[in-house]
């Protein structure tokens, strides 16, 4: 599933590729990626308006239009946005929704199992996800101090807060495991038995790694390709997540997989205490 590094590299292209163009047609091949309106509905609300602003919340991409209105995109597991500048490529079986812009490019929505959604919204409190997200661990609202107060109130393993979105947003299974091993923490801990020195390296791994993968461009394991189809570069810096059994990169003991919360985790039972 594409997390905060993958989503933003989508956001940070897609704003350089279409920020001032006009929707010009829509085509809607499945309408079950729609969520919250009907497929005549959405194309109504979208078409003619032109895109000012793409930003990110979590791991949805929010694209802005003038006059008003905001189109959601949550790629969730299968979810997944291509962009053709000269509007030749042809859908595949995969592709849900054809947006053409106004100098002839075109984005594609593709998503093979309909695990992602697209919803179009006049006001972003309709969004429930968004009311109840966490903050952003990039923003300066993510401090030390925040992540102290907030883990002394939460019970549960550390990894499985890392990927709860109502605590943080964007962070999901491979970036828990890489933040966890690099603070020398275990995911098994109790979040709010973490010392204060523990929370400081946890803070630190937290904002370094989200920032490493953003500049790499996110992690491809499985499916994950960005707007132009190439994979993300943070799979060579990849430490534990999908180790399971090989020598730990730092003092070559078996990496350990375990199930918390229905996912897998993997972690170094001797460097991470
Ligand atoms: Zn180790």
């Amino acid at each position: 599933m594409p997390e905060l590094p993958e989503v933003e590299t989508i956001r940070r292209d897609l704003a350089e590729q279409v920020i001032g163009l006009t929707i010009s047609a829509i085509q809607v091949l499945d309408d079950r990626v729609i969520r919250n309106c009907s497929a005549r509905q959405f194309c109504r609300q979208c078409l003619g308006k032109t895109i000012t602003t793409v930003t990110r919340r979590g791991k949805a991409i929010v694209i802005q239009f003038s006059p008003p209105g905001y189109a959601i995109i949550q790629p969730m597991m299968t979810g997944h946005l291509v962009y053709d500048p000269v509007g030749e490529k042809v859908t595949d079986r995969d592709t849900k929704i054809v947006f053409t812009l106004s100098n002839q490019s075109r984005l594609n929505y593709n998503d093979q199992r309909l695990f992602g959604r697209i919803q179009y919204v006049d006001d972003l409190k309709k969004i429930e996800f968004f009311r109840h997200i966490g903050p952003e661990p990039l923003e300066k609202e993510f401090t030390v101090d925040w992540l102290k107060l907030n883990l002394e109130k939460r019970s549960g393993p550390i990894k499985s807060l890392l990927m709860n979105q109502h605590f943080i947003a964007g962070i999901g299974n491979i970036y828990a495991s890489e933040i966890l091993f690099r603070s020398r923490i275990s995911p098994r801990r109790s979040a709010r038995r973490l010392k204060r020195e523990e929370i400081a390296l946890l803070h630190r791994a937290t904002v370094d790694i989200l920032k490493e993968a953003v500049s790499l461009r996110g992690t491809s394991m499985r499916n994950y390709r960005d707007l132009s189809s190439t994979k993300g570069n943070f799979m060579n810096r990849i430490k534990v997540y999908g180790r399971e059994q090989e020598k730990c990169l730092q003092c070559k003991t078996p990496i350990t997989k375990i199930v918390q919360a229905g996912r897998s985790t993997f972690y170094c039972k001797r460097c991470q205490r």
